[in-house]
């Protein structure tokens, strides 16, 4: 527990609920599985490596409804997986090569904040450089998305797209063809939340190994 103290109510008000919330939570899951932190503080072996959107409303052990311990967590806005991102190439590196994960989500949702800015021509900040991998994603898909007028549902079928080639971003890194040389027990899967409902909807876009990524991405 912490008793640092704040001039602003607001701020010690805020505060004081998240160091509450946690007491709370310590509770309740002493109670639920008692011993499971002594457990935890000597190591970890997660099976599944999520990689989804920064979005508050989409909490990776929620919505798979697991443990701390069982998922190794990637988040960023909307989900992507850039070549060049020192940070996520480090997270998948570890969980692939160290942990030995079996399954890789990257895990859009519809109604995506990044993916609606990205879909529009304003200035957002900083932020425009970020979603500028969005719509080079819009840019191979542009004659579909331009067809749909209705914008919420242009948004989602841009955020479907979007997983494919992040998970497609994913598979193509050596990181991942490497490790498929070595083990069959890795696969990489692009899915959906709908945040409407919670649930968790699969695309079908898994890869087990890297003969469906063409000549030129399938490293020898
Ligand atoms: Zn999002």
């Amino acid at each position: 527990m912490s008793n640092k103290t704040f001039k602003n109510p607001i701020l010690q008000e805020t505060f004081n609920k998240i160091l509450a919330g946690n007491a709370a939570w310590v509770d309740e899951v002493e109670r639920d599985t008692t011993g499971l932190f002594k457990e935890l503080a000597k190591g970890q072996s997660p099976e599944l490596l999520w990689i989804g959107c920064a979005d508050s409303r989409v909490p990776a052990n929620q919505i798979t409804n697991t443990r701390p311990g069982d998922v190794f967590v990637h988040r960023n806005i909307a989900n992507m997986c850039i070549h060049s991102d020192m940070n996520m190439l480090s997270v998948l590196d570890y969980a692939v090569n160290v942990l030995k994960v079996k399954h890789v989500i990257v895990a859009g949702h519809y109604g995506c904040g990044g993916v609606a800015a990205a879909l529009s021509q304003k200035q957002f900040g900083l932020i425009d450089n970020w979603l500028c991998h969005i719509k080079d994603v819009y840019r191979l898909y542009r004659d579909e998305l331009d067809a749909i007028e209705d914008e919420t549902a242009k948004v989602n079928r841009l955020v479907e797209l979007n997983v494919a080639e992040q998970v497609f971003n994913l598979c193509k890194t050596t990181i991942v063809q490497n490790a498929w040389k070595e083990r069959d027990d890795l696969a990489i899967h692009g899915m959906v939340i709908e945040l409407a409902s919670g649930k968790l909807v699969d695309l079908n876009l898994t890869f087990t190994d890297s003969t469906q990524l063409g000549e030129v991405f399938a490293y020898k």
